[in-house]
């Protein structure tokens, strides 16, 4: 911990605070996540240090960087170190977006989107290993300097579970939570899918497709898959890639590499380049 020279909180996490931090060695900006383990079951610790060692290993310029992770045992905290993102998060975006009934440009939404499907086929498709996100919301889509787009916040949550210290404050609805998550079924690489059509989703319509003033309502509507279409400024294809993104059955949903052949994606991968 004395090689970083803490510079000031950016925010609170669910598991401890977020801040921002100076490698001494270099000087560079990064961030770290503090997480109190105290009170995790020796197995549940285990699993957390084998996710934290997971994340590690994603390395592309779609994903939030993790660098390195300290454990302290006299607080029972451990320390994730991860790349700075200086735009803050889509959340938060959103949020003024929705407040100023100011609508996203929809080749603007196509080019957030692109990078968020090149983060997750880097998860979904490695050759070690498919690592699914689990939590895929604007809160965990970061920004950095350049506009880029970053996924953060891997599984983790799932980790963590129960362990929240904020948990009332910081639990919020399940907007894009998938109808076999809610079923109790087995959470797979589609379900990352579902949540990613919910997020095309609001990033358009300045709301999520499913929504509800509590859980039970939500999952009666979620259940249902039947949502309102785009406001009519965006196009066809934009409203046909949320529906089947957005799909009660799994397998018709497309996965990340149908998405990628998308002309509309595969158009703004070929401009990057
Ligand atoms: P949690 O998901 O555990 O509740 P968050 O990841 O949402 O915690 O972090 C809390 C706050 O810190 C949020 O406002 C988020 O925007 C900010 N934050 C988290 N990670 C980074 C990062 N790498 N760069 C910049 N800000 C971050
Ligand atoms: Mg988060």
């Amino acid at each position: 911990m004395d090689n970083y020279e803490i510079l000031g909180q950016i925010g609170k996490g669910s598991f401890g605070l977020v801040q921002k931090i100076k490698r001494k060695s270099d000087g560079k900006v990064l961030v770290w996540k503090e997480m109190n383990y105290g009170r995790m079951s020796e197995r549940e610790k285990q699993q957390l240090v084998a996710e934290v060692n997971i994340i590690r290993e994603l390395k592309h310029p779609n994903i939030v960087r993790y660098y390195d992770r300290i454990i302290e045992k006299k607080d029972t905290k451990i320390y994730i170190i991860m790349e700075y993102c200086e735009g803050g998060d889509v959340g938060t975006l959103l949020k003024k977006c929705k407040k100023e009934k100011d609508y996203i440009a929809e080749d603007v939404i196509w080019k957030i989107f692109t990078q968020i499907i090149l983060a997750l086929n880097e998860c979904h498709n490695r050759p070690q290993g498919k690592i699914l996100h689990r939590d895929l919301k604007p809160a965990n889509i970061f920004l950095d300097a350049q506009n880029n787009i970053k996924l953060g916040d891997f599984g983790l949550s799932r980790v963590m579970g129960e362990q929240s210290e904020f948990a009332d404050t910081h639990v919020g609805t399940p907007y894009y939570m998938s109808p076999e998550q809610i079923q109790e079924k087995k959470y797979n690489e589609k379900s990352d899918i579902w949540s990613a059509g919910c997020l095309l989703y609001e990033m358009a319509a300045l709301k999520p497709p499913f929504e509800a003033t509590n859980h039970l309502s939500l999952a009666i509507k979620i259940k249902s898959g039947k949502f309102e279409r785009l406001p009519l400024r965006y196009s066809e294809e934009l409203q046909k890639l949320i529906e089947s993104m957005v799909h009660i059955d799994p397998e018709k949903r497309p996965s990340v590499q149908n998405i990628l052949e998308l002309p509309q994606i595969n158009l703004r991968l070929k401009e990057r380049k």
